[in-house]
């Protein structure tokens, strides 16, 4: 048993406890998609909701994943946590369980690209969107209407690094009753608890910096807490019962998970967690790392530009130092000469060309002909994204490896 005190990597590696029935150490794999009861008095106390902790269509979760949640839901510091397939999933079970055609959502104008793409299917079913600069609140407040429901950031945008400011627009979405919702995935709790800028709920992609070996999908929404849903609007009349906290995770586990069906296995869950317990090392390691090769490349003559919070010269320096304390292992650059671009990228050994996040082994991916290519040239332009970006995914090699790979490669 570990207490609140003990540092993350005592409390992660102690986090689910095993399995007390046979002592192993793991949680076990519950494989099982229908679950029994003995009495059909307690089938029906599991249906409504009488039966605390019971399971009973794998669909709505299994004690794997009842497992994983737990977890997230401590490290941030929530009230309860919903685990999903991808974080895909659950952002799509959060916004179309939360919001109606009518409503208003405010967002971040840098998100990750799925994220926008989904806004663009929010807005096809009648679903207002206001892409605004969050770094400045003032920004956000102006783009406020009478119907905003929402107002969502992501930590450290993905690929441009840029941080709003989460604690600004936490204190105005608590002046206005409005739910903050605070993507968590390039931070993760080790670095960032959203609940600490009065975020409501915290999205993470399980996929990037909690498994962090690229082996399994998930994500997760967690609430926090912070937000009072007696005064939410959209809460159906079937989950306005008992106390309000429970109200908003109630909806999305109903509306978004068991209607939608965007489930976790069971087996995912088990790898997700297994992850999670080298959270804090891994994030340590290729943040330090990430550090060393961003100031390397800052000062290399062919690099025209390095984006990495860490950096004294990043906007956003002191929000990263002051909150997070750390950059995590996303970067960017962008080269001097953008037409050396392949060239460049096919040069590096250690780096994969890929796509993806947080893997143990560094991934590295042109950024506008690729996974900011759909969106269109002035899409790009108004999010930041430059032809010639470049982002790099820092893994767990040696920082001196990759200094010496990307010297040879920008050299030549
Ligand atoms: C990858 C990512 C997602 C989506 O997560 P998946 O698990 O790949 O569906 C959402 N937000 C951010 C910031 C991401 O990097």
């Amino acid at each position: 048993m570990t207490d609140a005190h003990d540092a993350l990597s005592t409390r992660l590696v102690h986090a689910t406890g095993g399995d007390r029935h046979s002592g192993g150490v793991h949680a076990p794999v519950h494989p099982s998609v229908q679950y029994a009861y003995d009495k059909v008095e307690d089938l029906i106390g599991v249906f409504q909701g009488k039966v605390k902790g019971s399971f009973n269509y794998a669909r709505q979760g299994t004690p794997t994943t009842a497992a994983l949640e737990a977890v997230i839901t401590e490290l941030e510091g929530g009230t309860g946590s919903i685990s999903f397939a991808t974080g895909m999933a659950a952002l799509t079970a959060l916004f179309l369980t939360l919001l109606k055609a009518g409503d208003h959502l405010v967002t971040s104008a840098r998100v990750f690209g799925n994220t926008n793409s989904l806004f663009q299917t929010l807005e096809g079913l009648g679903i207002a969107v206001s892409r605004v600069d969050a770094g400045d609140v003032a920004a956000v407040r102006a783009a406020l209407r009478p119907e905003t429901r929402m107002v969502f950031a992501e930590t450290i945008a993905n690929p441009s690094t840029r941080i709003p400011d989460l604690e600004g627009i936490g204190a105005l979405c608590r002046e206005h009753g409005l739910l903050y919702v605070v993507d968590n995935t390039v931070t993760s709790p080790a670095l960032c608890r959203p609940k600490h800028f009065g975020a409501g709920l915290v999205m993470n992609s399980l996929t990037k910096t909690l498994a962090g070996h690229g082996e399994a999908l998930g994500g997760a929404v967690t609430d926090t807490g912070c937000f009072d849903w007696s005064s939410y609007p959209n809460i159906f009349p079937a989950y306005r019962q008992g106390d309000p906290r429970g109200w908003g995770l109630q909806q999305i586990r109903k509306k978004g998970l068991r209607d939608m069906g965007g489930t976790l296995s069971s087996e995912a869950a088990h790898r997700i967690l297994v992850g999670m317990e080298t959270l804090e090392l891994r994030l340590k390691r290729s943040s330090d790392t990430a550090l060393a090769l961003a100031r390397h490349l800052a000062a290399h003559p062919a690099i025209a530009k390095v984006h990495y919070p860490m950096l004294d010269s990043h906007p956003e320096h002191a929000r990263a130092r002051d909150w997070f304390g750390g950059g995590s292992w996303m970067m960017a650059f962008e080269l001097g000469d953008a037409g050396r671009l392949v060239d460049v990228l096919n040069r590096l050994r250690l780096p994969l060309k890929a796509t993806g996040l947080a893997d143990t082994r560094s991934l590295i991916i042109p950024v506008a002909p690729t996974i900011f290519w759909e969106m269109g040239a002035e899409a790009r332009a108004a999010m930041g994204i430059a032809d010639g970006l470049v982002r790099l995914s820092v893994g767990l090699e040696a920082a001196e490896d990759l200094i010496a790979d990307f010297d040879q490669a920008l050299a030549a």
